[in-house]
């Protein structure tokens, strides 16, 4: 079927959906395929819970004269060139958001400032790959002034393909660093990739906000319209910022070119969320948003998703980072911790995944950064840290950890909890 056609009924649909057990009424449903399931499979159970129509791609699922069901070749690529076509007809501005860490909190920031002043669609939760991108801008309404849409990579080519569906109007790549090195080859790889959507910016006139001290981005945006932020003191930086402490959620100062300083102070953990911070001043001031408001909203935001979160038990202050870990986020993570004029000091980190031949020197570069980082006390969870040679406590998994709190809970210390999600160390703050 036509992409035309196809939209017609979308247009009639309340929503789309991938999921059999959740449609809601008057949905499409699309029949994605994955490592252990084949939506086709579920497309008449879909019909039956609600969804409208259901759209398939693999024939002896098609029920003979059930026009609900529409056969196409291929279900994902339909889903994104649907998405793509809607993204066109809305026409909406759209800010597409890539880099190596801090992108959710960064999608976060900006849509808090915008959103002071203008009605903002933006990813949700984490959804940033290729189904979650076109689900996101399938969202899009003619009542939206503009949206920001995160676009995530664990291999090359990959913001490409999203670049083209999303065909944003202004981009910002957060930061390059070291993770999913696997799936990279090399922090060469990272940079070319992430750079996709400069290179797409750049053929389509498009304006990218950029921290300007990251030589890494500066090398790669000649050619392009910048809108620069920074913590340095080039003249170039339409809006400048400083840290003022950290003791321990972020305080810190920011100004517009010729304008006046403002004292921020933030609910996020981590001198290295001055980034984040600055780009979504950044942004908010382009668009005309006042600096009274980017500072109400920048006070306000509070993060609920295991990112550079403060969380205050009866026994211990919690630095949660569970969500993920990578050598860079992790070197931040730690840096900041070093850095916090707080005592007594406990880590609790989990391996960093997906490193590849890197893992075993990436792991060995934590350890030797924790000998000399003034932490008290430091558990390391996990195969990978099992095998570096230290002498901090070692646990294989989660549940030794658990099994150790529920002997002896650690009390009275700010406690860094960090790792890659599969390390699941978000199941030990309720218990700490
Ligand atoms: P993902 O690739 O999983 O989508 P992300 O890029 O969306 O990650 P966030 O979820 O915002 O990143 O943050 C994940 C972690 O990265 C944070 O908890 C923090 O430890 C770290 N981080 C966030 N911002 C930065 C930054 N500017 N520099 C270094 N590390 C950062
Ligand atoms: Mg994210």
């Amino acid at each position: 079927m036509e992409i035309s056609k196809l939209y017609e009924i979308f247009r009639k649909c309340t929503s789309i959906t991938t999921d059999s057990r959740d449609c809601p009424a008057g949905s499409m449903f699309f029949a994605l395929k994955g490592a252990s399931f084949n939506g086709n499979a579920f497309a008449e159970k879909a019909l039956d819970k609600g969804s409208a129509y259901a759209v398939i791609d693999e024939k002896e699922y098609a029920l003979e004269g059930n026009d609900r069901i529409i056969l196409v070749d291929n279900c994902l690529e339909t889903m994104q060139q649907l998405a793509n076509y809607h993204r066109r007809k809305i026409g909406t501005k759209i800010i597409g958001i890539t880099g190596t860490n801090g992108k959710t909190t960064t999608k976060e920031l900006i849509t808090a400032v915008l959103s002071e002043k203008y009605n903002v669609l933006c990813t949700q939760g984490n959804l940033n790959n290729h189904i979650g991108v076109p689900k996101t801008l399938l969202r899009l309404t003619p009542e939206h002034d503009i949206a920001v849409v995160e676009m995530g990579a664990n291999h090359p080519g990959e913001i490409k393909t999203l670049v083209n569906i999303v065909e944003p109007d202004y981009g910002i790549i957060t930061n390059v660093g070291k993770a999913h090195l696997e799936g990279f080859g090399s922090f060469e790889g990272v940079i070319k990739t992430k750079g996709e959507l400069y290179d797409y910016l750049r053929t389509n006139h498009g304006t990218v906000f950029i921290d300007g001290g990251n030589e890494h981005l500066v090398n790669i945006s000649e050619g392009l319209t910048l809108v620069k932020y920074g913590t340095g003191n080039e003249d170039s930086l339409y809006i400048r910022g400083e840290v003022v402490s950290c003791a321990p959620l972020l305080k810190f100062k920011w100004k517009k070119t010729d304008g006046n300083w403002h004292e921020t102070q933030t609910n996020l953990i981590g001198s290295y969320n001055i980034c984040n911070m600055l780009a979504a001043a950044c942004v908010g001031l382009f668009f005309g948003v006042t600096e009274q408001q980017v500072e109400h909203a920048l006070e306000n935001y509070k993060p609920e998703n295991n990112r550079s979160q403060l969380d205050i038990t009866p026994y211990n202050k919690l630095i949660v980072d569970t969500y993920n870990a990578n050598p860079t986020s992790m070197a931040a993570a730690l840096a900041n911790f070093r850095d916090m004029e707080v005592s007594p000091k406990m880590a609790i980190l989990g391996d960093m995944r997906e490193l590849g031949a890197a893992s075993s020197e990436e792991h060995h570069k934590v350890t030797d950064f924790l000998k000399t980082a003034g932490i008290d006390n430091v558990w390391l969870v996990g195969e990978e840290f099992g095998r570096t040679e230290c002498n901090f406590r070692k646990f294989r998994n989660v549940e030794e950890v658990k099994e150790e709190i529920a002997i002896h809970r650690p009390e009275g210390y700010y406690i860094l909890i960090k790792g890659s999600n599969g390390t699941k160390l978000f199941q030990l703050p309720e218990l700490l």
